[in-house]
């Protein structure tokens, strides 16, 4: 269904946990999260329903996450379901990686038809940094298993981070020579207001062309990415620009969190609540949800941080 703005609104992420094996400097406390009780949380049916409700006023593209997905119990039976929802033309997954090696055959069996990793360097010191604690080498080995589980797409995300990954720009992209994924390099968001890294930390996706000058330039796919490619590459470089250049005007998606929160916005603190609401009610708050969709996002900077009110794993990226 459109939006009041015109926007046609087909995609959904559903956040399926807010807890997660890894501890990401800018996406969450060192501390975890306060464990909610499962009263206050999406039932897997209550999601399901969700994704139904969904499904009938036109979502057709569902990507899950979390938090980390794969710490959920029953993921795959989740997964399984949600693929074979009608209207649901293509199911999603964003994950760190980590638990690939168990979970990446029995979700392409599932039905999940394109992954998307966060994998923010190749360097083993500055992972176990950056996820506070994380082992670059089970991401890695969670990168294979997917290679050979033969899913459609395999993106991996890199969060730009000045000072430190930035030089690594060029190594992360050459991944794209050596295997047929897409390597897409996002604009830190100012999310979580603890969070590690003050404004040099920012840095547009504009650094990227400045460390690949050879990178030729692709039609847009319809996507939130401008494209290009290394000459003689399997796969394309993607660069993903909320800061710099905001993308609100083709924004075609809308998230459920975890905890049964409508957000029409990412960054935005308007919240619809669906838990304990019937799937005829979730339909109904839905579409209320798509229509209150604000034109843009705001402002946003390290100066302007996000209205969100949530971090990342609470809301599901
Ligand atoms: N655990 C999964 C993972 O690591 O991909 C899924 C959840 S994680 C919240 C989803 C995506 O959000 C990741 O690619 C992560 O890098 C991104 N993310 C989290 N905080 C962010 C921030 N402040 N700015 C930009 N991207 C962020």
């Amino acid at each position: 269904m459109k939006d009041s703005y015109g926007r046609e609104i087909s995609y959904l992420r559903l956040s399926v946990t807010e807890l997660c094996n890894l501890r990401c400097r800018y996406c969450m406390p060192a501390e975890g999260v306060c464990k909610k009780s499962h009263n206050e949380l999406l039932t897997q049916e209550e999601m399901l329903s969700a994704v139904r409700a969904a499904a009938s006023l036109g979502i057709e593209k569902l990507r899950v996450t979390g938090g980390e997905p794969l710490v959920k119990p029953d993921i795959v039976a989740l997964c399984r379901e949600a693929a074979a929802t009608e209207g649901i033309k293509e199911l999603c997954l964003t994950t760190n990686g980590t638990l690939l090696p168990r979970f990446a055959k029995p979700l392409r069996e599932a039905g999940v038809r394109r992954l998307n990793i966060s994998l923010d360097t190749l360097d083993e010191d500055k992972y176990r940094y950056i996820t506070r604690g994380g082992q670059l080498e089970d991401a890695m080995r969670g990168l294979e298993a997917a290679s050979e589980a033969g899913f459609d797409k395999i993106k991996l995300n890199a969060v730009l981070i000045g000072g430190f990954n930035d030089d690594e720009i060029p190594r992360l992209a050459e991944l794209t020579l050596r295997y047929p994924v897409d390597v897409r390099f996002i604009e830190l968001m100012p999310m979580y207001d603890g969070g590690d890294f003050g404004p040099e930390a920012f840095i547009p996706y504009t650094a990227v062309h400045e460390h690949l000058p050879e990178l030729e330039e692709l039609p847009p796919d319809g996507g939130v990415a401008k494209l290009y490619r290394l000459p003689g590459a399997l796969g394309n470089i993607g660069m993903i620009s909320p800061i710099s250049a905001h993308f609100c005007a083709s924004c075609n998606r809308i998230r459920i969190t975890a905890d049964g929160k409508i957000k029409p916005c990412l960054h935005s603190s308007d919240e619809l609540t669906i838990k304990g609401l019937s799937e005829d009610e979730m339909r109904e708050t839905l579409r209320g949800a798509i229509l209150q969709k604000p034109r843009w996002h705001g402002e946003l900077s390290y100066l302007s941080r996000s209205r969100a009110q949530r971090n990342m794993n609470q809301i599901g990226g």
